[in-house]
């Protein structure tokens, strides 16, 4: 099934369905390409070749070095590959990482692209990109960078691990859940969070009970675009503050670092949106929308401590410290003692203070 997307003058083709990625050449010469070249980590570099395979002379070549946190020496290295094949347009099969990399190359010479989201990151719906160089992280929104089709196929996500599937489709959730207070959010943006987030809470537990459910995996990739589409239309918080500040300055892996700081973020933020998270706990059950997502995080089996990931516990000073020095705005104030004591909380993996 398919449905356009228009956001402000931008319009995003979006495919769903079981075997969808037979539309990918189609969906090239709908863009006017005659010279694909296709994007994937090393890690996903069998399904890289197939497509290439299926497209025959309509693509130039495979680039499968696509890494996290989109750095920048990838990307220059992809430059160059896309300058000897004459690529004119760009198919990104993966997850967010593979997307960045897209994302990364169209930035530079906004050649079109196509999305083959492998997990629910979301990172396909947004016209935001993260690109490390210098061991830093920095993130741009550009029109350029939002990609002109995607094509959610659910076959391509049930080789998604179970625990993977788990944090990934956290870490989607956790767009939704902190759009609910947004200071910029709309009825509109709401409505969206919750489409994600209730995509999520009903399709989640059949998909770790039956991974190749391809009703039910196609069910959380609704939820995936939904969640990630909100991620581009309003401004995000503390939550994503955190953990960009533990990804970038730590090292901690992308989706599992979501997947533990969410319930606590979120309790942490239900002290002054409180009736803004509300929809949390009618959907969820309980009172307080940051347990109620501890709860089911770990019905889920999702990692619960930053302790499992690999922080130290004589870095939770530092990463107080980082994660407050610039202020920004957020519904509870920040302040460094909260917040350490948040992250003490969550790097023992104890349910969140309320
Ligand atoms: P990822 O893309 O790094 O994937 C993790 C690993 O899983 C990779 O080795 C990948 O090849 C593999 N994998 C992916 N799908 C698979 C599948 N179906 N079967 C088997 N293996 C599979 O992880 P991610 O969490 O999707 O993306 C994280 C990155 O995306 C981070 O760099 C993050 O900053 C970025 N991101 C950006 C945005 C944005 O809007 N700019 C939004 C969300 C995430």
């Amino acid at each position: 099934m398919t449905q356009s997307v228009q956001k402000s003058d931008l319009s995003v083709r979006v495919v769903f369905g079981a075997a969808t990625r037979k539309s990918i050449a189609a969906e090239v010469q709908r863009l006017g390409g005659t010279r694909a070249l296709v994007l994937a980590t090393p890690q996903q570099s069998n399904e890289a070749l197939a497509i290439a395979e299926q497209l025959g002379a309509l693509a130039v070549g495979v680039f499968c070095k696509a890494e996290m946190h989109t750095p920048v020496h990838v990307t220059e290295a992809a430059m160059v590959h896309v300058a000897e094949t004459k690529a004119d347009c760009l198919i990104a099969i993966g997850g967010g990482s593979t997307t960045g990399l897209g994302k990364a190359i169209a930035y530079r010479n906004d050649l079109p692209q196509v999305v083959i989201p492998t997990t629910y990151a979301g990172s396909e719906c947004t016209s935001i990109l993260g690109q490390t160089e210098d061991g830093l992280k920095t993130t741009l929104r550009d029109a350029r960078v939002l990609p002109e089709v995607i094509i959610y196929d659910s076959e391509l996500v049930i080789t998604l691990p179970v625990s993977m599937t788990v944090t990934s489709a956290l870490n989607a959730m956790a767009h939704a859940a902190e759009a609910l207070y947004a200071p910029d959010r709309t009825e509109k943006t709401t409505a969206l969070a919750m489409e994600g987030l209730r995509a999520f809470v009903e399709g989640l537990p059949k998909v770790v009970a039956s991974p190749n459910d391809l009703a039910a995996r196609e069910a959380t990739q609704r939820g995936a675009w939904a969640c990630g589409t909100v991620l581009d239309q309003v401004g995000m918080a503390l939550h994503h503050k955190l953990c960009h500040t533990l990804g970038g300055s730590f090292g901690l892996p992308h989706a599992e670092t979501h997947a533990v700081v969410l319930p606590h973020a979120i309790a942490y933020n239900a002290r002054a949106a409180a009736k803004e998270l509300q929809p949390i706990c009618e959907l969820l059950g309980g009172e307080n929308a940051g347990t109620a997502l501890y709860t089911f995080a770990k019905q889920m089996n999702a990692p619960m401590a930053l302790r499992d990931l690999g922080l130290k516990e004589a870095d939770l000073d530092r990463a107080a410290d980082l994660a407050t020095t610039k202020p920004y705005p957020n519904p509870q104030p920040v302040t460094r003692d909260d917040i350490r004591a948040l992250l003490q909380a969550a790097w023992a993996g104890d349910t969140p203070i309320e």
